[in-house]
């Protein structure tokens, strides 16, 4: 089938809403490591993939789920030894000794048992987010995605704070002053919730504030929060189905990099490297409780042998390619080169990174900071003709996001930097 009649049998039966990346969307027929090969025989760099985090169709994966599978696959109501050996391993990657491990299919289906969790287990209903959050799309997880959802939808149990911003925001402002002006919105969220006769629950954050434009986080900002938010009585939910699995290259997990002990932390994306699988990681009391009030979460297809048996050779990956090392080193490198590209590049107002997880904020004016949200777009496209996939995030749209998969070489970090300069040297619209 060609790509055009593809595309339009595509409308007819998907709709024309179903997401496209990119003005002339790709035709990818196969994937191996950083590569995407397209049906027109054109090879692409993958700048932008955190689900094949190992690297696209790594043998390895492959292969640990052709083999369960050809043995077998059943659910969570059956003994099976990779499912208790992936869960102990999952678990000890925590500094919390006592976390216990529900699965699930996806990062949305994680954040609605983890809402369920504290709202049931705290016995309030009041949930905060940030204002420019995406967490999923389940009824309850849309309300506390302000992409998604409306004031009115969120209805009077969500309150949104401001993402913190100092790339636009500090003024004069230490970070320390910087930090009280947005800890005192948290304050300001949590009391609202009491004015209205409402008991809150807890708050759900995105570590790297990914979907957020990844700002830079003052050290001690999330600890704080998450401070705030216990002593009120509620559970502070990570979410770290974007930023999980040592993307950020210091850590395992984006809330260890911000010095922050969860209650509870959800997975997804990068967990089966493309399978479908999700987790979510509470202390044992509030999953102990949770199952009192609930004797029965029971998911179909959650946690089989064949998920675990892909989960478990992506932490092996990991572990025997030293991939997430390899994100801090590589992502240092990305970074370095980023930054030179702002010195030659007016356009670029900001760049912000950590290990494999980049934004490059593109301004009109640099005092201004108006956003290039039209250039942003221009890029993108611009870059995916010439065989590099990015994309763009943030308020304005006009943040260039690249988040590789883990085994990104200096190599590819060159390609990356070349076409990135050479697209933006040769940019249509105005700035
Ligand atoms: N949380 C975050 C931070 C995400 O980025 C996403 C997906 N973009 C989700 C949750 C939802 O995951 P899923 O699409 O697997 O439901």
């Amino acid at each position: 089938m060609s790509s055009t009649e593809l595309l339009q049998r595509r409308f007819d039966i998907l709709g024309k809403r179903a997401p496209l990346f990119y003005e002339k969307p790709l035709h990818i027929v196969r994937g191996e490591g950083v590569w995407l090969h397209g049906a027109d025989g054109k090879k692409y760099l993958d700048a932008y993939n955190n689900v094949a985090h190992v690297g696209h169709c790594h043998p390895r994966v492959v292969d640990a789920i052709c083999a369960q599978a050809r043995t077998l696959n059943t659910s969570t109501r059956y003994l099976h030894e990779t499912i208790v050996r992936y869960a102990e391993r999952l678990a000890a990657t925590f500094a919390q000794e006592d976390m216990m491990v529900m699965f699930c299919c996806s990062g949305s289906e994680a954040n609605e048992l983890a809402l369920r969790m504290v709202r049931e287990v705290s016995g309030g209903t009041g949930v905060i987010s940030t204002a420019h959050s995406y967490h999923g799309n389940t009824a309850a997880v849309s309300q506390v995605s302000a992409i998604l959802s409306t004031p009115d939808q969120r209805g009077p149990d969500v309150r949104m704070i401001p993402v913190i911003d100092p790339y636009r925001d500090r003024g004069q402002q230490d970070d320390a002053t910087l930090v009280d002006g947005y800890c005192a919105e948290v304050d300001k969220a949590i009391a609202s919730f009491g004015d209205g006769g409402r008991k809150f629950a807890g708050m759900i954050l995105c570590t790297g504030l990914s979907s957020e434009g990844l700002p830079t986080q003052p050290a001690g900002y999330m600890r704080r929060v998450a401070e705030q938010v216990r002593a009120a009585g509620g559970y502070f939910i990570a979410d770290e189905v974007q930023g999980g699995f040592g993307r950020f290259g210091s850590h395992f997990w984006g809330h260890q990099v911000q010095g922050v002990v969860p209650d509870i932390v959800t997975l997804g994306k990068p967990m089966g490297n493309g399978h479908p699988m999700a987790a979510v990681i509470a202390r044992r009391h509030i999953v102990e409780r949770f199952t009192e009030l609930n004797p029965m979460y029971f998911n179909t297809f959650a946690g089989n042998p064949v998920s675990c048996a892909a989960g478990m050779a992506v932490m092996d990956v990991l572990e025997d390619e030293d991939l997430v090392a390899n994100a801090k080193t590589t992502g240092d490198d990305v970074l370095a080169q980023l930054r030179d590209l702002a010195q030659r590049h007016e356009l670029i107002g900001d760049v912000r990174g950590r290990g494999l997880f980049f934004a490059v904020e593109l301004v009109q004016d640099r005092e201004t900071k108006t956003p290039a949200t039209d250039a942003a777009k221009e890029i993108i496209n611009a870059m995916s003709r010439a065989g590099v996939l990015i994309s763009r995030i943030g308020p304005f749209d006009n943040i260039l996001k690249i988040r590789p998969p883990m085994p990104f070489t200096s190599g590819n970090a060159d390609q990356l930097i070349e076409t990135l300069d050479r697209v933006m040297s040769s940019l249509r619209v105005a700035a």
